[in-house]
């Protein structure tokens, strides 16, 4: 199957990403790898999208758009692809759109994991982290025996300085204003699927199945 996840950061998008990874038999592409196995291995693409990270600037869609197209015709892709952090903007979906539908390997099925407000909030604001050995603990979820303290290691156990309430607020305003209009031009095609990630994963899991069931 050719398929898209998204969903804003805290939804559980690697975790169903790995299991779909597994049963469908196709490789989870996320952007950033792409661009670090680019830029590693020093291709055209890699060292052109690397002149303008260097720079600081945003690296334009063809070069992007370039990598995927490289990228989902590597042999690994011979079941499909699953993508994960790209397309962020219109231009890139509808480039994405044009690019597999051309290349006959067409976009199938987006899920999109939708997370209610009050669930992301307790699993970010909540979060707790070992620096020292990075065990990673959730005060209302997954708390540590002792209260700041690290049960592997009796490390202190530290907050992300963005795990906030203020930090997490923006962060899906960012994500909503950016990826609404790619949501709609998938809506559009009659390929999204969502799937409410504020369940227990076994949960969402059953529900990522029963959607992609009904596209193939
Ligand atoms: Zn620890």
């Amino acid at each position: 199957m050719n398929l898209l996840i998204m969903g804003p950061a805290g939804a559980g998008k690697g975790t169903m990403s790995e299991k779909i990874t597994e049963k469908y038999g196709i490789p989870h592409i996320s952007s950033g790898d792409m661009f670090r196995a680019e830029i590693a291995g020093k291709t055209e693409l890699g060292l052109k999208a690397q002149e303008y990270m260097v720079k600081g600037e945003l690296v334009p869609d063809e070069i992007t758009i370039g990598m995927v197209s490289n990228r989902i015709q590597q042999p690994d892709c011979k079941n499909g692809y699953l993508l994960d952090g790209f397309p962020r903007t219109l231009p890139q979906a509808v480039a994405l759109s044009e690019l597999t539908e051309k290349l006959g390997i067409p976009l199938e099925a987006i899920v999109v994991l939708t997370v209610e407000y009050d669930s992301l909030m307790r699993r970010i604001t909540g979060r707790r982290i070992c620096p020292k050995c990075g065990a990673i603990y959730n005060i209302y979820s997954l708390p540590s025996k002792v209260d700041g303290i690290c049960d592997v290691c009796g490390g202190t156990l530290k907050q992300r300085s963005d795990d906030t309430e203020e930090g997490l607020k923006e962060r899906l305003a960012e994500f909503d204003r950016q990826t609404r209009p790619v949501l709609d031009h998938f809506a559009d095609k009659g390929l999204t699927k969502e799937v409410n990630a504020s369940q227990p994963i076994e949960k969402v899991w059953e529900d990522v199945q029963k959607a992609l069931e009904e596209f193939q």
